[in-house]
């Protein structure tokens, strides 16, 4: 068992391994997978597959920094919503469309004219 723990992280060693993106994108695909079960379409099955391998390719990848680059990208896609999701109830949470400043506003205040923080834009939005 010692042995083939030892075999695995050398297999591993300089390799990307599981990120936020490839952890997202499995339990995206094990939701897909269960749906493949009732669907039975072969298309929707190979597009699932190929999910998979695109995903294996990312854990097993040696390009370190490009996968890194990937998972930032997705990460900062992620974020807005990420505290959306945490401050729901209170605050709505959106990012500037000209310089991509997360902006949060208090919730229930009708259509209110927000200026950006960083970049003065005014940005017209129901809140
Ligand atoms: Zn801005």
């Amino acid at each position: 068992m010692e042995k083939l723990k030892y075999a695995l992280f050398r297999f591993m060693y300089k390799r990307n391994g599981f990120d936020d993106l490839s952890r997202a994108i499995l339990s995206w695909t094990l939701v897909l997978c269960v749906i493949s079960l009732f669907v039975r379409n072969s298309i929707f099955n190979a597009i699932v597959l190929a999910i998979l391998t695109y995903n294996m390719f990312r854990v097993f990848s040696k390009n370190i920094s490009a996968r890194r680059k990937e998972n930032e990208k997705f990460l900062y896609f992620l974020k807005p919503y990420a505290i959306q999701y945490q401050q729901r109830k209170t605050h709505v949470v959106f990012r500037c469309k000209n310089c991509g400043q997360i902006i949060r506003v208090p919730k229930g205040k009708g259509k209110i004219d927000i200026t950006c923080p960083k970049c003065r834009t005014i940005i017209t939005k129901r809140t």
